[in-house]
């Protein structure tokens, strides 16, 4: 059975006083709401991680937003999957569509990423999807197809297993706009034939695949009800410890 996984990415916000104490609450929520079978993650500023994992990594995971590709060296200001896996992290979000647009990354990067975050033990949660005009061109199956091609389908087959997905269509992150749950199952069913054509269909059933956009906890259950949707990446609604908890309460609805 593929696990159901909520994670939450809070991006650049919280100082560390009020990250402590969000995480605190978050914790003590989710503590009696998951089940056995679910995984809830919080993706927190680096600064937060050592903190965060120390206070209830075992409850809820802690993950970081990005990483670097080389392990360590003269590249000031940036962070190594190998220091994010010393303070207790499991996680690591890559490819966000924050970091394609905003700081030029592109797949053959992301792909070295993503090599570096499992050779240092650290799950990656690897990000995919469309903007308005891939939509509406109806390019989008073509655009993921070549994300998942020129990222991470170069994989070892025993590598890519481990590997976390998140479908986020670009339209719905942050904008309150979400993709209707037979939008998204379309676009999840359609990865996941793709990676049974790369790797087989063993892996592509045992893959999990986030939806991320807008996710909330009136719309999460109908979204996590869907037969290749389990579970999603959260903005906005992470920021708050009752959304958040209601969106991982959404897979008992
Ligand atoms: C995200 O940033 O990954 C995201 C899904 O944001 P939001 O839930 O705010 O749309």
């Amino acid at each position: 059975m593929r696990k159901k996984i909520v994670a939450g990415n809070w991006k650049m916000n919280m100082d560390y006083a009020d990250g402590i104490s969000l995480f605190s609450e978050i914790v003590n929520m989710v503590r009696d709401e998951k089940n056995g079978d679910q995984e809830a993650i919080i993706c927190a500023p680096f600064i937060h991680l050592n903190s965060l994992a120390k206070l209830g990594g075992t409850i809820v995971h802690i993950g970081a937003q990005n990483c670097h590709q080389n392990e360590s060296g003269a590249y000031t200001g940036e962070i190594s999957a190998k220091m994010i896996k010393s303070v207790g992290c499991s996680y690591v979000i890559i490819g966000h569509s924050e970091r394609r647009q905003y700081f030029a990354e592109t797949d053959a990067l992301l792909a070295e990423k993503t090599k570096a975050a499992l050779a240092n033990g650290l799950t990656p949660i690897f990000c995919i999807g469309e903007t308005l005009d891939e939509r509406n061109n109806g390019d989008y199956f073509n655009v993921i197809k070549s994300q998942l091609t020129n990222a991470v389908f170069g994989l070892a087959a025993e590598d890519f297993s481990k590997v976390i997905l998140a479908y986020e269509p670009v339209w719905a992150i942050g904008t309150g706009l979400t993709a209707s749950s037979d939008q998204a199952q379309e676009v999840h069913a359609f990865i996941r034939s793709e990676i049974a054509a790369q790797f087989g269909s063993e892996i592509a059933e045992g893959i999990s695949i986030l939806y991320g956009g807008s996710c909330n906890p009136k719309n999460a259950a109908e979204l996590f009800a869907q037969q290749d949707i389990d579970g999603g990446l959260i903005g906005g609604a992470s920021l708050k410890s009752r959304d958040f908890t209601d969106i991982v309460k959404a897979f008992n609805a």
